[in-house]
């Protein structure tokens, strides 16, 4: 999952930071609201942690701007404020969650998991995700079948979790590329197939009954065979 921290403490921003992609998000991280809010309007996020009180626009503004825009990703706003007006303000105008600062590591992570699994019924615990006859553990990248197991490089899981939780969409390359390499990355679509083909084989490794299949001139669709 791709998250966005918009925080204008740099050494707030980085512990954050740290924390996240050591539970293998991926993560994104801008220090004022001008840029933390170009980056939300792209609407490749899975969420974002959003501080209040930023240079440029304050993340109330963001929040407004972005539900007015129709972007839906799911917000934690981080305030200084313990104010239950701000509270109130900031649920109001389209914020998903809040978190007084101080906060504890642990319980900004499990709010992470609440909001992002909302509407996602592949998510059974935490940290697994399931498909078919497999399970992908999202703490350890870990991609198990019945009787077989294999572990899967950062991009691999990204990819896998991006079609998992969007398994009844097909994908595009351009989503996809967005989603593992970022808005301005200047990976190609050849990327993309590297990365099918490398999955494709794993999962023929441990599954009997998941497989990718490719819809031509479109994308990608990860998909359970009847037997
Ligand atoms: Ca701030």
């Amino acid at each position: 999952m791709r998250v966005l921290i918009v925080e204008d403490e740099k050494y707030l921003a980085e512990a954050l930071s740290q924390l996240l992609t050591q539970q293998n998000y991926t993560v994104d991280t801008f220090n004022d609201g001008e840029e933390g809010l170009d980056n939300a309007l792209t609407g490749i996020y899975d969420a974002i942690v959003l501080d209040v009180m930023l240079p440029g626009i304050n993340g109330f503004d963001i929040v407004k701007t972005l539900r007015e825009e129709k972007i839906t990703t799911p917000v934690i706003l981080l305030t200084a404020k313990s104010d239950v007006k701000d509270r109130i303000h900031g649920l109001d105008i389209g914020a998903d969650d809040y978190l007084p600062k101080p906060f504890d590591t642990g319980e900004l992570l499990a709010r992470l998991r609440a909001l992002t699994r909302r509407g996602n019924e592949v998510i059974v615990n935490n940290n697994e995700l399931k498909i078919g006859d497999i399970t992908l553990d999202t703490s350890s990248m870990q991609l198990y079948g019945t009787h077989r197991e294999t572990s899967l490089t950062k991009k691999e899981f990204e990819l896998l979790e991006y079609l998992i939780i969007n398994k009844s969409m097909v994908i595009s390359k351009e989503q996809i590329i967005e989603k593992l390499w970022g808005f301005d990355s200047e990976a190609e679509g050849n990327y993309v197939e590297v990365y099918i083909s490398f999955l494709r084989k794993k999962l023929a490794f441990v599954s009997k009954n998941v497989t990718i299949s490719t819809i031509r001139g479109i994308g990608y669709k990860i998909a359970e065979s009847a037997e």
